[in-house]
């Protein structure tokens, strides 16, 4: 019934997996979860759809009505892979896709591809996934949160619509499952009993890859591989063979910064080309630049979405490259076999057709990279990971490799989430130079030594939920409607306490209600925000009293981790529990006597002395007239910082580190960005020269910082065993034990705290505890008993 073009059935012939149909559907038939693995343009996503939709899957008339659905982590790959689907099966309306903000899907759809965020919010109107009668989740080797989640789900409906089909078969059909990944290394999936109680089959399709002769660089660029790789791509389109290039960066304003200079430097169009063509070649460039109403929920992220960076930082514009450039790089491109002689005239005005590809580029400027170039130009596509197993873009002969790849991170220690660019593995390094030998022989620059990839990179990448904060990852799967959270099967579980712990913290933050631990309006805006639940706490409801500024600044300071030196960075000296009593403004007379002091050794303990002084100076400095809060504190160094123009001077002066400073400047621009595209009607902009918070705005932030820390408060231990008498009066907090919540342990005010010398109040919140000697907490706001 299907009628295939003869040239689209010739090529679907040579397809690795077309080899294997009969054993994938004899698979199919006798299981209801089979794993598939085969390299990437091997023909999984293209050709599994089209064997089940020949089987009759998804045909009305079938004993298997249901869809087949195909589930894609990122948005291009399934918009371009519906298309080919679909002009492979030549028809017109039964392939379908459908993503965050758009879909094709009508009554006529067969096939439906869709981002596995899209299924996930599927489970929420329909756990049973009636409508369809196989999935495939594509892309498994990626080990996203979402393609784990789903797996996980989808283990559980397994068994659901096994059991109900068993007592009515007419009304409900078992479901069928294929897994697909680019790598071998499913055993997560495989030998997870809590996942699947037989290990599904798994059928390897052994690909035809031509060789890819992998070039390393001799030495590694320090930090340019932009300039890098803008360099190696100039070589290679001078010198080589036809031939596309495909460079992989880590993120979009690398990719745009990159686009733009080789454009300037080889233009598509040739000198005199038409006007109409002109015309035409502009608005596609400016499409790219076009904002997609994106923004960066929780489903369909892809880390790349979500970029630290912004237009200030963007890579300063390096120089043109003058044609006769002293080439002082490694010259691997000159170790040529006799058939690729490089071209003798250096033709640099070569028309080189560049394309940029990362996931928040609009749709349709994605998919002009599986477009033919124009007659007589070179392709080149600069992309992120985007490119290395989802999409497969034909006429690719040459991979440029920077090596890095941009993830999100987690510190356990301080609850950072971040952004970080850094080697990718070896693995997705390997699918990366892969790129090249789909065609034909193919080569692949690498842009870091063998020394570094040897002993740099890590064997695999770490699936996402291991890098993710477990409090943030319970919360985006509630987001997604999963609420018991702590017998779901994950294919690489977290420990079960800290899955409780998580429920009770987000309890505690009101994200999800008490009794049923589901998501609550509260929880789902706060899911939007790449920060730690109690951070976006108090983001939302830092929205009173014209608070929102300083709030944005104190989490942003507090994600990025404390900037303040600790004292005992300054010298030795500083003994955590000694007191120093020179805290009282005797610079001046100490700095008099210093002069007189001609024992070296002494001088330089009293310089030490001396430094200490002023860093406590400073601190008290910055903690203000009433001294309460350390976050209150660090707002103060954030506001001075930028009144003072972010100078390494002020950091200097007021023991901050710069770097950490810096980072904090970023991250607030970035978190004003999504409070202005997340919150309905919320204006806020950055004011640099933030004014200082006014008595109301204080205590109202010292209110929002207690809602936020309200998994984190401390309760000084006497009133606690007086049954909440206030006893004595501790003239300051220093050896005033208290208590938590989570610990059965005396803690202690830090004596870097502002609090340390204040009288020690009932209770606390606290932003971290850490343990030395003994248990301290640090950043510490006093807090009424009233707003507890
Ligand atoms: P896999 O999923 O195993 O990585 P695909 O099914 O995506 O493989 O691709 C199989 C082959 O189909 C590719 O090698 C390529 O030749 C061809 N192909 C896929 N998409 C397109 C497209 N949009 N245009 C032309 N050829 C394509
Ligand atoms: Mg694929």
């Amino acid at each position: 019934s299907v009628k295939r073009k003869p040239e689209i059935q010739a090529a679907r012939l040579k397809l690795p997996v077309c080899g294997e149909e009969q054993v994938i559907m004899e698979a199919i038939r006798n299981n209801t979860v089979v794993i598939i693995c085969g390299e990437t343009g091997s023909g999984k996503t293209t050709q599994v759809p089209q064997f089940l939709y020949e089987a009759g899957f998804s045909h009305p008339d079938s004993v298997n009505p249901g869809l087949i659905g195909v589930t894609q982590p990122r948005r291009v790959a399934a918009v371009s892979m519906a298309s080919r689907v679909s002009h492979e099966l030549n028809v017109t309306d039964e392939v379908s896709y459908q993503i965050r903000y758009d879909t094709t899907t009508s009554k006529n759809t067969r096939i439906k591809f869709m981002t596995d965020g899209v299924l996930l919010r599927e489970l929420a109107a329909d756990f049973l996934l009636t409508k369809y009668s196989v999935l495939i989740i594509d892309e498994a080797h990626e080990r996203n949160l979402n393609t784990d989640i789903l797996i996980g789900v989808i283990s559980r409906v397994l068994k659901l619509r096994a059991n109900l089909s068993k007592q009515d078969r007419e009304k409900i059909k078992p479901l069928r499952v294929v897994i697909m990944s680019a790598t071998l290394r499913v055993t997560d999936f495989t030998q997870n009993k809590s996942l699947f109680d037989n290990p599904p089959p798994v059928i390897k399709v052994d690909a035809r890859q031509y060789p890819v002769s992998i070039h390393f660089n001799k030495r590694t660029p320090e930090v340019d591989y932009v300039d890098e790789a803008y360099k190696k791509i100039g070589k290679i389109h001078k010198r080589l063979p036809p031939g596309g290039i495909l460079v992989f960066l880590t993120g979009q304003q690398e990719i745009v910064n990159l686009c733009k200079k080789l454009r300037q430097r080889f233009p598509t169009l040739p000198k005199r080309a038409s006007k109409i063509d002109v015309a035409k070649e502009k608005a596609s460039i400016e499409a790219e630049s076009r904002i997609e109403t994106v923004s960066a929920r929780n489903e369909d992220v892809e880390a790349e979405e979500i970029e630290l960076g912004d237009s200030a930082d963007q890579i300063e514009d390096f120089e043109l490259p003058d044609s006769d450039e002293e080439d002082d790089s490694d010259d691997e491109l000159g170790f040529y076999g006799e058939d690729d002689v490089p071209n003798e005239e250096e033709d640099t005005d070569a028309p080189l057709h560049v394309l940029p590809l990362y996931s928040l580029l609009p749709t349709d400027a994605q998919m002009r990279v599986f477009e033919d170039p124009p007659e007589g130009t070179r392709l080149c596509i600069v992309a992120t990971n985007v490119a290395e197993t989802s999409v497969t873009i034909p006429g690719i002969r040459y991979v440029v490799d920077a090596g890095k790849v941009k993830e999100r991170q987690y510190n356990l220690g301080t609850g950072i989430q971040s952004f970080d660019v850094d080697w990718t593995s070896k693995a997705s390094a390997d699918q990366r130079a892969g790129r090249a030998g789909r065609t034909g022989p193919g080569h692949c620059y690498r842009l870091y030594s063998s020394a570094v990839f040897d002993n740099y990179f890590p064997q695999f990448s770490v699936p996402e939920i291991n890098r993710m904060p477990i409090e943030g990852v319970i919360l985006s799967m509630k987001s997604m409607y999963i609420d018991n959270v702590v017998n779901f099967p994950f294919p690489t579980p977290p420990p079960k306490p800290n899955l409780i712990k998580a429920e009770k913290i987000l309890t505690h933050l009101g994200a999800i209600d008490r009794d049923q631990k589901r998501i609550t309006d509260l929880g789902r805006s706060m899911a939007t925000f790449p920060i730690i639940p109690k951070f976006a706490k108090m983001l939302i409801i830092g929205q009173q009293h014209g608070c929102l500024p300083f709030v944005i600044a104190i989490v942003s300071a507090l994600s990025v981790g404390d900037p303040v030196l600790r004292d005992s960075d300054l010298n030795d000296l500083a003994d955590e529990e000694s007191d120093s009593d020179d805290e009282n403004g005797t610079t001046d007379v100490k700095k008099m006597e210093l002069h007189n002091i001609r024992n070296e050794s002494v001088a330089e303990k009293e310089r030490r002395k001396l430094t200490r002084s002023k860093y406590y100076q400073t601190q008290m400095k910055h903690a203000g007239l009433d001294p309460t809060s350390d976050i209150i504190k660090l707002l103060n160094i954030v506001g001075a910082y930028e009144y003072a123009g972010a100078t390494q001077s002020f950091c200097e002066a007021n023991f901050v580190r710069p770097k950490a400073m810096e980072e904090i400047r970023k991250l607030r621009r970035q978190l004003t960005n999504l409070v202005v595209a997340n919150c309905d009607g919320v204006d806020v902009s950055i004011d640099p020269k933030m004014q200082p918070p006014s008595t109301l705005q204080l205590k109202v932030l010292r209110q929002i910082l207690t809602a936020g820390f309200i998994d984190s408060i401390a309760v000084r231990k006497d009133y606690i065993e007086s049954g909440g008498s206030e006893g004595s009066k501790f003239k300051s907090t220093r050896g005033v034990p208290y208590r938590v919540m989570w610990s059965d342990e005396d803690v202690f005010i830090h004596p870097s705290s502002v609090l340390y010398h204040q009288p020690a109040p009932l209770f606390v919140a606290y932003n971290e505890q850490f343990k030395s000697s003994k248990v301290w907490l640090k950043g510490v706001t006093k807090v009424e008993p009233k707003w507890l």
